[in-house]
């Protein structure tokens, strides 16, 4: 059966001191649990993260990674850097990449294949934006956003493949998908992956929400049966409150 997942992503928060304090709270408050805990520090605190959540059952995760493997390049991280330091977990295609830094579709593909060549596990995110979703166009914009970044990939690789449905109107905002429009939206895309690869694959397969999940929605996001856990920002940084949500299934 698929894995239940709740995954922190510190974004750009945290110095050493910081990032050492709260994953020494979240390794020593960590509750006994079958849902795989994932963090995700700034690439400078990765080690770190490494180091400490030895041995802890906790997976640490890059925000990001280039595409290529190595070369020129000023200022990014490569794949087998992260997997030199220990990390074998990327978080992919975050709205904030798209919005910020122009990532697409394709060039997301690519950073999967580059991740997926070396054994890494990808949380790939995708998610509409606001005039999408009142223009009605959620469904299309979800779907697009997997084929042309996952479509290519060989029923094999769907082993190392997490998804996170991250509406990008509910992400850092307050506003949450209801629990009805998560679970429209994590069936659409569980059915999408299913008409692809087929049904064993599409239920083994993790599909993650994220958008402002807190302690006190996690538990009624997290009961639908296509929701496999969340992606958390905000509440990520704060260690009960991250645990509470790991504790909400
Ligand atoms: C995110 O950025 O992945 C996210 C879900 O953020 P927040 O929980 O703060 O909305």
């Amino acid at each position: 059966m698929r894995k239940n997942i709740v995954a922190g992503n510190w974004k750009m928060n945290n110095d050493i001191q910081q990032s050492y304090h709260l994953l020494e709270e979240i390794s020593s408050k960590k509750p006994k649990t079958d849902t795989e805990i994932i963090v995700a520090p700034s690439f400078v605190n990765l080690s770190l993260a490494v180091e400490k959540l030895k041995g802890k059952s906790i997976k640490v995760a890059a925000q990001n990674a280039h595409q290529n493997e190595s070369g020129a390049f000023t200022g990014e991280v490569s794949i087998p850097m992260l997997k030199s330091a220990g990390v074998e977990t990327v978080i992919l295609g975050h709205s904030e990449r798209r919005a910020y830094f122009g990532e697409t579709n394709s060039l997301l593909a690519e950073k999967v294949n580059t991740a997926l060549k070396y054994d890494f596990t990808v949380i790939y995110c995708f998610g509409e934006d606001l005039s999408e979703r009142k223009a009605e166009k959620h469904f299309d914009v979800v779907e697009n956003q997997i084929k042309e970044a996952l479509f290519h990939l060989k029923t094999e690789n769907w082993k190392n493949i997490v998804l996170a449905y991250e509406p990008v109107w509910a992400i850092g905002t307050g506003e949450t998908a209801t629990p009805e429009q998560a679970q429209e939206i994590h069936a659409f895309v569980r059915q999408t992956i299913a008409s692809q690869y087929g049904s064993t694959v599409a239920n083994q397969v993790s599909i993650l929400y994220g958008g402002s999940v807190k302690p006190d929605n996690a538990k009624e996001i997290f009961a639908n049966p296509d929701v496999d856990g969340g992606l958390i920002g905000g509440a990520s940084l704060k260690a009960d409150d991250f645990l509470k949500i790991v504790d909400s299934f």
